[in-house]
């Protein structure tokens, strides 16, 4: 989150119209005790989400846009405004567990330090087990005092309906590729590199950021100069699978991602004569995996698996037939 707390909300242009939204409401007084803001993850939804509580608790705020100097402006920004709550998955868990709603809850109950009130920012919300999403919505149903809840998620079908049904939806349209592109290279760097860097981060500019674009861009080039390979029946799987496996595999899988995607338009489009059977399946494989990446699974093996698949996407007869000595 450090590296968050630098960004100003306001220079991710494809924020504007839900902050419009909210602002809207916050000049109003309108603003509904739960939010549930849908965007993609690595959009900046939880940045959305301080802003708003940053425009509660701001005391020189004017005309529903918080200063951004004042202190409780600067304490939402690091997360030290004791009056707000922010539930995530914590460190060894993939999930938000029960007893982090309740002790929000319990939090909620109290009286808020600032006299104001106390919000909860709840991403990525999709991450809430069953038992928190229950517990969520016992808070949910029985607000207590001023308080205000947003939840933060990419998919919010995976809450409960009940819960989704008690928030006001605050959807935030995915921005095109190109104003991604645009506002990572307004940072310095190349287009192409960011480019490049964002399709092996799932399209999320917030991820990108700090990372290398011109070693990423690399990465994707000699990963999809070794698959051009493997299509003329030019490749180890075995050899390959193993390098990759110990550099970069998430990278490596990504890139592959990108590179089949480009194979399925080419053949959807007619543009060029592949096995379709193949490419499904090769997706299948790659779905597969991409859930594995976390999981202590041999990752040469999977990409192994993957990469001989691959190998089958020209048709058999002008693929030489290679077999594992
Ligand atoms: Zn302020």
């Amino acid at each position: 989150m450090s590296n968050l707390e630098t960004i100003d909300v306001k220079t991710l242009p494809w924020l504007d119209a839900p902050r419009q939204r909210l602002r809207t409401a916050l000049q109003r007084d309108r603003l509904p005790a739960a939010l549930l803001i849908q965007i993609d993850p690595g959009l900046g939804g939880e940045l959305l989400a301080r802003w708003c509580a940053a425009a509660l608790f701001c005391t020189a705020t004017a005309a529903g846009e918080p200063c951004g100097r004042c202190i409780d402006c600067r304490r939402v920004a690091s997360g030290e405004q004791p009056d707000l709550l922010l539930l995530a998955p914590l460190e060894e868990s993939k999930e938000i567990k029960i007893d982090q709603v309740r002790e929000a809850a319990r939090e909620l109950a109290l009286t808020s330090h600032s006299g104001r009130r106390k919000v909860v920012i709840i991403s990525p919300a999709e991450k809430l087990n069953r038992n928190a999403a229950n517990a969520l919505l016992k808070t949910l149903e029985e607000p207590a005092g001023a308080a205000t809840l947003m939840l933060v998620t990419g998919e919010a079908s995976r809450l409960p309906q009940t819960v989704q049904s008690r928030c006001m939806r605050v959807p935030c349209a995915p921005p095109a590729t190109a104003t991604l592109v645009g506002w990572l290279a307004a940072r310095g760097g190349a287009a192409a590199d960011w480019a490049a860097a964002l399709a092996l981060h799932d399209g999320r500019p917030l991820a990108v950021l700090g990372t290398d674009p011109v070693a990423l861009a690399g990465l994707q080039r000699d990963t999809h100069r070794v698959l051009d390979q493997a299509l003329q029946g030019a490749l180890d799987p075995v050899e390959t699978a193993e390098a990759w496996a110990r550099d970069e595999p998430a990278l490596r899988v990504a890139a592959i991602g990108a590179w089949l995607r480009e194979r399925i338009d080419e053949w959807a489009n007619g543009r060029r004569k592949l096995d379709g059977r193949a490419l499904l399946e090769s997706e299948e494989s790659l779905r597969e995996l991409r859930g594995w990446l976390d999981s202590p699974i041999n990752k040469a093996l999977a990409l192994e698996r993957l990469l001989w698949r691959l190998g089958t996407i020209v048709p058999r007869a002008s693929t030489p037939n290679r077999h594992r000595g």
